[in-house]
């Protein structure tokens, strides 16, 4: 039996409502700060230091995401939580969920995966559905892009899918990056190899770059444009032809 004390608390940098990209329906998306990866693409970067936002307990954050729960129960939406990597706080993330759980909310977990294994494990119980990021299949290029190895992530996507959990790949598409047809046909092969039955493609956008000027950063991927149209639907049938369900951020 778990004994009830004070419950941990965690940064929040940002707290979005109404989003509609983060899981099924209307939801409220709350980013925890700091993270394992350093992505070159990434869009949040005030998430980097982990001393940004307000340090706040589950249930400050709880009474904020229900402020709008009739949107929830009208459109099939509920609580989202990203960062960052959220399951870096693993007793605030488990609180947070099983309180919303509690309340009952759909809840959604974005995660890069570069975690140990026992943290997915403390909070499946109490997650509807992972969104769990892709970005290079190859171990030389993924340590290059985001400064950490893929094999533990690609372990945990593996053992998600094992234990049953509803996940949803992440698969960002940065032009020049991660897009080339080997890398994209690996995916594909990790995707079927696991059963996977979804995946939603991200493409890149610029919109963050002055996040990086704010912050004194290089932005590593400046100089990158977004992919076309026509080239993010190429990669949606390749994997609509196997069978998978895709989604495109808008
Ligand atoms: S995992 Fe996400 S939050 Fe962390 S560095 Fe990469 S893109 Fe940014």
């Amino acid at each position: 039996m778990r004994v009830e004390g004070a419950r941990p608390r965690a940064r929040v940098f940002d707290v979005q409502r109404f989003s509609v990209h983060d899981g099924p329906g209307i939801r409220t998306t709350v980013f925890l700060s700091g993270c394992t990866l350093r992505c070159a693409w990434c869009h949040n970067p005030e998430s980097f230091s982990g001393s940004s936002g307000r340090l706040l307990a589950p249930q400050q954050v709880l009474a904020e995401v229900l402020e709008d729960r009739d949107y929830y129960s009208t459109s099939g939406g509920g609580l989202t939580v990203s960062g960052g990597e959220p399951l870096i706080h693993r007793e605030f993330l488990r609180s947070l969920l099983e309180l919303a759980k509690g309340e009952g909310l759909h809840t959604c977990v974005q995660t890069a995966g570069a975690v140990p294994a026992a943290a997915l494990l403390e909070v499946l119980e109490w997650v509807d559905l992972f969104q769990f990021d892709l970005k290079h299949m190859d171990p030389q290029r993924h340590r290059a892009l985001t400064g950490a190895s893929p094999e533990q992530i690609h372990q945990n996507a593996a053992l998600l899918l094992t234990r049953g959990a509803k996940v949803e790949f992440r698969v960002p598409l940065v032009p020049g990056h991660n897009d080339d047809a080997q890398n994209l046909e690996r995916v594909r092969v990790f995707l079927e190899a696991h059963g996977a039955a979804a995946v939603r493609l991200v493409p890149y956008q610029r919109g963050y770059l002055g996040k990086y000027q704010q912050l004194g950063l290089p932005a590593r991927c400046a100089g990158v444009e977004p992919p076309s149209a026509a080239a993010v639907e190429a990669v949606a049938q390749r994997f609509r032809n196997q069978g998978l369900a895709v989604a495109i951020d808008a």
